[in-house]
């Protein structure tokens, strides 16, 4: 049987991240784990629940309350947050504009690193996020950094969420990028920052198909050395 690998896809907001590891996961019948989409879900229960995220107890109480889970409805990975589906929820702007904020508390990032390093620990899983490679599996056999410029980047974000009815202008969307990339790449804990081992690419001019193939190859050259 082949080998299995644990592959790391970090990067910048809104660079492509979710859209390659799910086609890699699909590709290889690889578990994926959308780590985004767990901060996603505690930010949108301490804005539900009013929660002080500057209070430890206040959060920690958050945390111990918090149940987060993924299923696959319709062929689609989807968020439970406390047995409700949140998935729709978690990417609408008002969640975008806090998340980063929440993110970068240590006591949030210690529960999920935990809940992630448990759900992948069998080979044969890919996890997108901002520190997969360096922090929750730094021993992942491919690590990805992907990045892409600002423009392509808010017009990918604009279509998707254009597709799901929301109406928002260009400039909304490249300012929340530019301030989630940069609360994520300065935070004190754990910040969003290219692995020594990782490898970059840059998508900006590449197609969804022509990136997959790009990254499946890297994958065969990791499995099989
Ligand atoms: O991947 P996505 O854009 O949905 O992530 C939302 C936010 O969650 C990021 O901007 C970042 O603040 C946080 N995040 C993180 N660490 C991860 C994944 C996401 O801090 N591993």
């Amino acid at each position: 049987m082949e080998n299995k690998i644990t592959i790391a896809v970090d990067g910048f907001a809104s660079c492509g991240k979710s859209t390659l590891a799910k086609g890699i996961a699909k590709a290889l019948d690889y578990a994926y784990i959308d780590t985004g989409a767990m901060y996603r879900a505690v930010t949108l229960y301490c804005i539900e629940n009013e929660v002080n995220i500057n209070d430890d107890n206040a959060i920690q109480s958050a945390l111990d309350a918090i149940d987060i889970r993924f299923k696959t409805i319709e062929g689609k990975n989807t968020a439970f947050l406390n047995g409700k589906n949140v998935e729709e929820d978690i990417r609408k702007m008002f969640v975008s504009n806090r998340v980063s904020e929440v993110a970068a508390v240590s006591l949030v990032r210690r529960a999920m690193v935990r809940q992630q390093q448990e759900m992948g620990k069998e080979k044969g899983v890919i996890l997108d996020g901002r520190d997969i490679g360096t922090v929750v599996f730094p021993d992942a056999e491919l690590k990805l950094f992907m990045t892409a410029n600002i423009e392509v980047r808010t017009q990918r974000r604009l279509l998707e969420l254009q597709n799901k009815g929301q109406s928002i202008t260009p400039e909304i969307i490249a300012k929340n990028l530019q301030h989630r990339d940069h609360i994520d790449s300065t935070r004190a804990d754990s910040p969003l920052k290219q692995a020594d081992d990782a490898i970059v690419i840059d998508n900006s001019n590449l197609t969804e198909n022509e990136q997959l193939t790009m990254c499946l190859a890297l994958v065969k050259i990791r499995i099989n050395s």
